[in-house]
């Protein structure tokens, strides 16, 4: 760094400049390494049938646990990932690790034969030209049933190259594995190109969900999103509901399936399936 050497402010924030870029650099370094250290783990969020209460999928969303750095959020390091290209190592590692676990469920019957288990897929792993052949060759190989597992794209993901993606998309529908657009809202995408994708859910995107109670234009942008996956034969689900009122509102609206700490947090394996047995019991 070449900072100019005056008698000005700007000698000030050489250190702070300095310990930030450290930091990132020694992040970057850590993540690079974090995979084969076996510093990932995959929870589990529940997916709630607002219908009938019944826990109907998960989402598996990654967690990484740094033995000196402590736990660092998704929302920090995915982009660090996207950016140095080691997304592409671990979105293989969470489609392998989402499978695996997925069979050893169905395998114990600790979930029901319909369930299916959600893995969000970065759009520099959707635009591989070999991801889709590569994810179905696996699903193959694996004994799960066709359609349970899914695929959540985001929007703004997908919207960065839409033909690249189209086709990879295309031949995961074909095979049945099904396709959501996650944060939808939020992504400029335009009606026209949607029509061209074979997506069969729509995310709401939590933060109209999140203010749905209080402010009835994101109300009527979740009521907007409801219907228009309804005339494109989506299913919606509701991300980020955290109250009672919200839960309701969305099922008066017509919402099929709602995630959120109204319900659960992503939970470890084992409090997943708890939760899945007791909520198996309510329902009795
Ligand atoms: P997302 O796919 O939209 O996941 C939903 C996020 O909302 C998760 O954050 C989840 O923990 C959080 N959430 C769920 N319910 C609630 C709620 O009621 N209130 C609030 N405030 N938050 C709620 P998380 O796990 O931190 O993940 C953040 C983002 O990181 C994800 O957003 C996804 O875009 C990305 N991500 C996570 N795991 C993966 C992965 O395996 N691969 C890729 N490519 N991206 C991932
Ligand atoms: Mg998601
Ligand atoms: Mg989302
Ligand atoms: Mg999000």
């Amino acid at each position: 760094l070449a900072l100019p050497d005056t008698s000005s402010g700007w000698r000030l924030y050489q250190p702070s400049i300095e310990d930030a870029l450290q930091k990132r650099i020694r992040l970057h370094e850590a993540l690079r390494i974090a995979l084969d250290n076996q510093q990932f783990f995959l929870v589990y969020q529940p997916k709630i049938d607002l219908r009938s209460g019944r826990v109907i999928g998960a989402e598996a969303l990654l967690r990484w646990v740094h033995p000196e750095l402590g736990f660092i959020s998704p929302v920090d390091f995915i982009p660090m990932a996207e950016a140095s290209g080691e997304i592409l190592r671990i979105g293989d590692w969470v489609i392998d690790r989402a499978i695996r676990q997925l069979e050893e469920w169905l395998a114990a019957h600790q979930v029901a034969a319909d369930f299916h288990l959600a893995v969000n897929v970065s759009v520099q792993q959707l635009t591989q030209p070999d991801f889709a052949r590569s994810l179905l060759h696996r699903l193959l190989r694996s004994r799960l049933p066709a359609g349970a597992l899914e695929v959540e794209v985001t929007e703004s993901g997908l919207m960065e190259n839409v033909d690249l993606a189209r086709e990879q998309l295309q031949l995961l529908s074909r095979h049945r594995v099904s396709v959501a657009i996650d944060d939808f809202g939020t992504g400029h995408s335009s009606l026209a190109y949607l029509k061209t994708l074979p997506v069969s859910v729509l995310k709401i995107d939590r933060a109209f969900v999140s203010s749905m109670d209080t402010d009835p234009q994101d109300q009527r942008l979740a009521e907007t999103v409801i219907d228009m996956a309804r005339n494109f034969d989506c299913t919606t689900v509701a991300e980020g509901v955290e109250k009672p009122e919200q839960a309701q509102m969305l099922i008066d609206m017509g919402c099929e399936v709602a995630q959120g700490y109204w319900y659960s947090p992503p939970l470890k394996v084992e409090q997943f399936i708890e939760f899945c047995a007791e909520r198996r019991l309510e329902m009795a």
